[in-house]
C-alpha cells in the first residue's frame, strides 16, 4: 500500500481533522469495520427468557432467524441481571443447539466398559424397579424406643440448577412420600 493510500485509512488524520479526538467512536473505524453489521441485526424475532442454568434467573434476549438461536445476549430490561449475563449463561445457544447435544439415554452396566443407548421407557422402569426395590430393603419403621420414623436413608435426592420452583416444589412431595428425607438443589448462589 502506497503512503497516498494509507493516509486515508489511518486512524490519526481522522482522529486530528473530526470532532472525535480521543479516537474512541468513527475515528478508531476502519473501512472493513464500518460495513461489519451484527448478526443479531438479521433476526427475525427477540424473544425474552430466563437462563436455566442457575438460581440468580438472569434475563435474556435470544435472537431468533428461521427459526434457530442465533445469539443470547442479556436482557438490559431484567432487574435481576441490568443486561448481564455470565460465561454459562452467555453460552445456552449451546444447550439448545450444539451438535454435542445428547438426545439419547446413556447407560453403563457395573464393570462395564461401554455406554449403551436405552429407551426413555427402558431407562424410566429401571429407575422406578431400583427405586422400590431399595425402599423395601431399606425401610425404617420406628427406632429402637419404638419412636415412628417411616422413612428411607436408602436413596437419596439431588436437583439441578435448571429445575424450577414448581418442578422442585413437586419433587419435594414426592420424595417425601416415598420416605426419603435427604433431598437437596445443587442451586445456590
Ligand atoms: S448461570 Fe450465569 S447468566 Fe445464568 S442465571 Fe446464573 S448467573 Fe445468570
Amino acid at each position: 500500500m502506497s503512503i497516498r493510500d494509507f493516509i486515508p485509512e489511518w486512524s490519526v488524520p481522522r482522529q486530528i481533522k473530526g470532532a472525535d479526538r480521543w479516537a474512541l467512536g468513527p475515528a478508531a473505524q476502519s473501512r472493513h469495520q464500518a460495513q461489519l453489521t451484527p448478526r443479531t441485526k438479521k433476526a427475525d424475532r427477540v424473544v425474552k427468557s430466563v437462563c436455566p442454568y442457575c438460581a440468580v434467573g438472569c434475563g435474556q434476549r435470544i435472537f431468533v432467524e428461521n427459526e434457530k438461536i442465533t445469539q443470547i445476549e442479556g436482557d438490559p430490561a431484567s432487574p435481576i441481571s441490568r443486561g448481564r449475563l455470565c460465561p454459562k449463561g452467555s453460552a445456552t445457544r449451546s444447550l439448545v443447539q450444539s451438535p454435542m447435544r445428547e438426545y439419547k439415554v446413556k447407560y453403563r452396566r457395573p464393570y462395564g466398559t461401554e455406554w449403551e443407548e436405552l429407551s426413555l421407557d427402558e431407562a424410566m422402569d429401571m429407575i422406578a424397579d431400583r427405586v422400590i426395590k431399595t425402599r423395601e430393603e431399606t425401610w425404617e419403621d420406628e427406632d429402637e424406643e419404638g419412636c415412628h420414623l417411616h422413612r428411607t436413608l436408602g436413596f437419596a435426592h439431588l436437583g439441578g440448577a435448571t429445575l424450577d420452583n414448581e418442578e422442585n416444589y413437586l419433587i419435594k412431595k414426592f420424595f417425601t412420600a416415598m420416605g426419603a428425607i435427604q433431598i437437596e438443589n445443587q442451586a445456590r448462589i
